[in-house]
């Protein structure tokens, strides 16, 4: 009988030990395709931009260098497409990084409406092209203190600006507000009264290189990895992003923020 409940118990242990194994082949295989998958749109994104690029110098050294104007017009287009793809390179630096938790967060207390002050100064004539007017309420005049890496989250207000801009409405507007939550939090929304998301695409929008309208896109440049990039940084910080959007009304992206704690500030000025 013991042998019996011996061989019992050991065909409980193969049978565990194949289905950890199944388990562990599953998400090897899994991995394998979001690898696969991830190389494939690299290649793909990066393609565009260097077929441009090799196609306007072909046609420089085949003899469109001799006219002056043209020449200047072929090696700017050359130019546009070198900068795209050092877009692209960089985007896709900062994500892979952001990936392997080899970015640290310098985190230091300053002021985020400064810093969405600064942010709006860089975005003014991008938006001045398109007629969007960039709202930040007078009532943001006191400074209000945060607790965060400075410079990543100005990627992140930059880069939920610069959507507001492409997707944006000619003559719509970006408005961004700043509210106190409880636990010594603030929110920041980035609203905007553009072409709006369908629902049934919202749980991808933060997937790196998932676009709603890939020919649109195109056209407006970007990489696919803006909202990617945002929701890294936000969830480094241990906060959390939303989006809320309308198809054909608007949208509105918005992450939580931790406040200087003054308290404990003075606590500390106190014991040192
Ligand atoms: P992209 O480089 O394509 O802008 P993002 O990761 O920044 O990449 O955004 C992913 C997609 O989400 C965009 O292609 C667009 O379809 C949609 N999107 C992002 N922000 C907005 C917005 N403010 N309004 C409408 N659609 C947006």
């Amino acid at each position: 009988r013991e042998i019996a409940t011996d061989m019992r118990t050991l065909t409980r242990q193969v049978e565990q030990f194949a289905r950890n194994k199944k388990i562990e082949i599953e998400t090897l295989k899994v991995r394998e395709a979001y690898r696969k998958e991830f190389l494939g749109n690299i290649s793909h994104e990066l393609k565009t931009p260097l077929f441009t690029v090799q196609g306007y110098i072909d046609t420089l050294i085949e003899g469109a260098h001799k006219d002056k104007a043209i020449r200047k017009k072929y090696l700017a287009r050359a130019q546009k497409g070198v900068e795209r793809l050092t877009y692209i390179v960089n985007d896709m630096d900062m994500i892979t990084k952001l990936e392997i938790g080899d970015m640290n967060l310098e985190k230091t207390d300053f002021d985020i409406v400064e810093l969405v002050r600064q942010t709006f100064d860089q975005f003014e004539m991008k938006a001045a092209k398109k007629s969007i007017s960039l709202v930040f309420d007078m009532v943001y005049s006191k400074p209000i203190m945060v607790h965060a890496d400075q410079e990543r989250i100005q990627q992140v207000i930059s880069n939920l600006l610069v959507n507001s801009i492409k997707y944006g409405k000619p003559n719509g507007t970006t408005e961004v507000a700043i509210e106190d939550l409880i636990n010594n939090k603030i929110i920041l929304r980035v609203t905007d009264n553009g072409e709006g998301i369908d629902k049934t695409y919202i749980p991808r929008l933060f997937e790196r290189f998932f676009r709603v309208d890939r020919t649109g896109s195109r056209r407006e440049g970007g990489s696919g990895l803006g909202l990617a990039i945002v929701k890294h940084i936000v969830e480094a910080h241990q906060e959390r992003i939303y989006v809320d959007s309308e198809l054909g009304i608007g949208s509105e992206f918005s992450f939580t923020l931790e406040k200087v704690n003054s308290i404990k500030k003075a606590k500390e000025a106190a014991s040192s």
